[in-house]
């Protein structure tokens, strides 16, 4: 695998997060060199690494004072040997080619491994929404999707939300691919609001799902939520949802986190209060009231004691030190409800430390997944309850689950589920490729 990795990192200079990405995902592939020629035959692993197609696009805007900024779009539709490409848009000022390459690469495994017909792309913008007024998210939304429109499309290219973009900034985009093409085109992005064309739980979804797949691998040896002291880091869309189900599990999530710092309560967090400050009213955590939390922005939030821990801030969150310290105070699961929110020396620590590690693309996939479920109401013009959506997730995060503990048997590797995500997600999409031709 190294003179393929090799030559990516020689064709993608400075791409760390991207570089980073890849390797991840060769070095699992090791069990199958050998095993599947046609893969080697038709330079799979060459041909996956490599976009499809990559926009990047120049979004000017006007903030309220009158002037003109200039931020950069980009959309890198990745492989669509499953469906057409799916994945979110990130708006941060973080965001580079890099973060969306990364991003889409593990966007193509990640929705092969739901078992429904997606292919992986990503895109965003290096636009920081913070302390933006509305009119100005608006504006800048509009302005993003001027040029986007043209490339996507129900069956071309679908987007959803992520990192800095959520219900408010979706409907924004829709009503401007809306007002361009004088189409009702429900099907051209996800995430939407329940009133034009959204489905139930598609908010909640990646934190649930994540929480599912958490209880599939706590029920392989013999444990649940109930009683746990949990972890959970960050607290936008997917964290909110990660503590909600947790609490419902019986739970206790003792702290969570934001880019200031983080919060501890040994009782356990008041969700009612953290949805109004994050959700409402756009807060920090540090406005936080309680008479029994501290709010803290010494060290990290991974030093405190937990049973479980759900990294679901942002990508490289929680590095070496922090895996040691979870591991001293014996953390019996990890599970990623963000995109690589754990470095490899991070991974390596758990795995070896046999504690439970579920990674990104098989935990954090009950998002797209109901992505997917939201696409197939909008075909049918159809919308299902909540209970029944909620079912529908929690079934596909069991078959995700078992995907991955069965491929890493049949590859010798027992527990390893990055090793079984990883191959699982790429066989599928490889043995598509193979059968489509070059
Ligand atoms: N941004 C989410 C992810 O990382 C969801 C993407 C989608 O729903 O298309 O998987």
């Amino acid at each position: 695998m190294q003179p393929h990795f090799d030559a990516v990192v020689a064709r993608n200079p400075g791409e760390e997060e991207f570089h980073q990405a890849v390797y991840e995902v060769m070095h699992s592939l090791n069990p199958i060199a050998g095993k599947r020629p046609e893969y080697a035959q038709w330079s799979i692993l060459k041909r996956v690494c490599e976009p499809e197609r990559q926009i990047i696009f120049r979004v000017p805007w006007v903030t309220d004072a009158g002037e003109v900024e200039i931020n950069r779009g980009f959309r890198v539709e990745f492989n669509s040997a499953l469906g057409p490409y799916k994945g979110g848009l990130r708006f941060h000022p973080s965001v580079n080619l890099s973060i969306i390459k990364f991003l889409g690469f593990e966007q193509i495994f990640k929705n092969s491994l739901t078992g429904m017909p997606i292919g992986g792309g990503k895109g965003g913008s290096d636009f920081d929404p913070k302390g933006r007024s509305d009119a100005e998210i608006m504006r800048f939304c509009q302005s993003f999707m001027t040029e986007l429109y043209r490339h996507i499309g129900a069956e071309t290219d679908v987007p959803a939300g992520d990192i800095g973009v959520g219900g408010r900034e979706l409907g924004y985009l829709f009503g401007q691919y809306k007002r361009i093409t004088n189409r009702y085109e429900s099907g051209v992005l996800t995430g939407k609001g329940l009133s034009w064309g959204g489905s139930q739980v598609r908010t909640e979804a990646t934190g649930y799902g994540t929480v599912f797949f958490t209880q599939e691998m706590l029920k392989t040896r013999g444990e649940s939520f109930d009683g746990k002291r949990v972890v959970v880091s960050g607290s936008g869309n997917v964290a909110l949802y990660a503590i909600e189900k947790v609490q419902q599990l019986g739970g206790t999530v003792v702290a969570c986190s934001d880019s200031d710092g983080y919060l501890i309560d040994d009782n356990g967090l008041d969700l009612a209060q953290l949805k109004d400050l994050k959700e409402v009213r756009r807060e920090r955590l540090s406005a936080y009231v309680s008479d029994t939390a501290q709010h803290s922005t010494d060290g990290s939030i991974w030093q405190v004691p937990c049973d479980v821990a759900l990294p679901c801030a942002t990508q490289n969150e929680l590095n070496e030190d922090d895996a040691k310290a979870l591991i001293e105070n014996g953390v019996q699961a990890v599970a990623e409800g963000a995109n690589m929110p754990c470095t490899p020396g991070a991974v390596r620590l758990l795995l070896d430390a046999s504690v439970l590690f579920g990674p990104g693309k098989a935990s954090n996939a009950g998002g797209v997944a109901t992505s997917a479920l939201e696409m197939q109401q909008n075909a049918s013009r159809d919308s299902w309850s909540f209970e029944d959506t909620e079912a529908r997730l929690q079934q596909i995060m069991v078959d995700i689950h078992e995907r991955c503990v069965s491929t890493a048997d049949e590859f010798g590797l027992p527990g390893n589920y990055v090793a079984g995500a990883n191959l699982a997600g790429y066989i599928k999409v490889a043995d598509a490729m193979v059968a489509l031709g070059v």
